[in-house]
């Protein structure tokens, strides 16, 4: 490549990236793969004896005053304004983060392009500035630094033997570069729209002996219920407030022996932990719990759903979708008690059909007859109230405490009347 001329006595990069400069005023800024900006040789660098940048992973990033080269992804980005102070012009700068699969960083770009930086960007960055804030590096794009595209097959190759084992219980949202030895708990393959796209991703659960996590795969890795696999190249987001485990097309799995990994159907079947426990842990993924119905939260009985989304539907109107003609659906929100603390069961049609004895289509033909809402939702109470239930399912957590998304229900049999007595001390102390 020629034209690298620029005072340095670097050797040429192995790869010639279309060198974009981030912010030469008149540099053609345009961001398509193979294109070629045309690039002002700079006269000279603010630091004449500027070492030759050394290509680094993001994880070996240390806060320097040398230039530093790396590929990354973008993986979050948002462009806004800040105002100079010194004469009050706006300047553009676009901020996010970048991974590499060995890390994450934060970056910000002043003077972006102004084309669209789309998150999965892949960028060859040269003469990037590295500082640390918290104790974590994050880097900066400024007029001296070049960014040009760069394919994913740039990115770091992953020794995955380098890569440190972790364990469930200390993942964190957003983290990545670790190894995981877990067993395949629950999988599925499930169609989703992206963008305008169709693809298919693999839902799951994964369990170590520490704790369990979802799994959201986008590549098919042939997972099997009752496997054990070693992971590598994953990352965790935060997704409804639980951490769940990514894994794409640059991820790996190995199945091992894992033989002191749990048995799914030992994890699945534990017995139930006291609401309190699972309120302090925030939810969890295979969560057991046993109580008695002491509550029915709206909107609990008939509700109307949008035919494209299912959200539920008031006065016709789909947040979404606007005016829509609502389908009827049955659910209940029970309140769970078991004296430590209550929670919130969601049932769906099929759940609270079995539970309540009474279907859909009677409960729209009572509807019809007494066209009152609430009296449905008073009968569906007076039948479940008391009721002990033994539920399993996915334990999420919000403002409002555990809401529990059911995958068995068992009605445990009880003693009628030490329930009334037990469900009457319970009321009262709620009161
Ligand atoms: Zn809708």
């Amino acid at each position: 490549m020629t034209g690298r001329g620029t005072g340095r006595t670097s050797p040429p990069l192995s790869r010639p990236a279309p060198a974009l400069r981030s912010s030469s005023v008149g540099d053609k800024l345009l961001l398509r793969p193979g294109e070629v900006a045309p690039r002002a040789v700079p006269t000279m660098t603010a630091e004449p004896s500027a070492q030759a940048p050394v290509e680094t992973r993001l994880r070996d990033l240390r806060a320097t005053t040398s230039p530093v080269e790396f590929v990354a992804r973008v993986v979050a980005c948002e462009r806004r304004e800040v105002t100079r102070r010194s004469d009050g012009s706006r300047r553009p700068v676009l901020s996010g983060l970048l991974s590499d699969g060995t890390a994450t960083v934060r970056f910000t770009w002043w003077d972006p392009p102004r084309e669209e930086i789309e998150k999965g960007t892949v960028l060859r960055v040269v003469g990037a500035e590295v500082r640390e804030y918290r104790g974590r590096p994050e880097v900066t794009f400024s007029w001296k630094t070049r960014l040009g595209l760069a394919s994913p097959a740039e990115l770091p190759r992953l020794d995955t033997e380098e890569i440190p084992f972790r364990t469930i219980e200390d993942l964190r949202p957003s983290e990545e570069g670790f190894r995981l030895e877990v067993r395949v708990v629950r999988v599925g393959a499930k169609t989703v729209t992206v963008g305008t796209e169709r693809r298919v991703v693999y839902e799951g659960l994964l369990a170590d002996r520490t704790g369990a996590i979802a799994l959201s795969a986008w590549s098919d890795f042939g997972l099997k219920v009752g496997e054990a696999v070693r992971i590598a190249g994953g990352y965790v987001r935060a997704f409804r407030g639980r951490p769940q485990l990514v894994l794409d097309e640059r991820s790996s799995v190995v199945r091992i022996e894992g033989g002191d990994l749990p048995d799914p159907a030992q994890l699945l079947a534990a017995p139930p932990r006291s609401i309190a426990e699972v309120e302090d842990e925030g939810g969890g993924e295979a969560v057991a719990v046993e109580g008695l119905v002491v509550g029915l939260l709206p909107p609990s009985g008939i509700v109307f759903r949008c035919p494209t989304c299912h959200r539920s539907v008031r006065s016709g109107i789909c947040r979404v979708h606007g005016q829509v003609e609502g389908q009827p659906d049955l659910r209940a929100r029970l309140v769970l008690d078991d004296g430590t603390g209550a929670l919130t069961v969601n049932t769906n049609r099929a759940e609270t059909e079995q539970l309540w004895g009474v279907t859909l289509e009677e409960a729209q033909a009572r509807l019809r007859s007494q066209p009152d809402p609430s009296l449905i939702e008073e009968q569906m109470l007076e039948a479940l109230l008391g009721r002990r239930l033994r539920v399993r399912g996915v334990g999420t957590h919000d403002d409002f405490g555990v809401t529990l998304t059911p995958e068995s229900i068992d009605r445990v049999d009880i003693d009628l009347d030490a329930a009334a007595e037990e469900l009457s001390a319970r009321l009262g102390e709620r009161r």
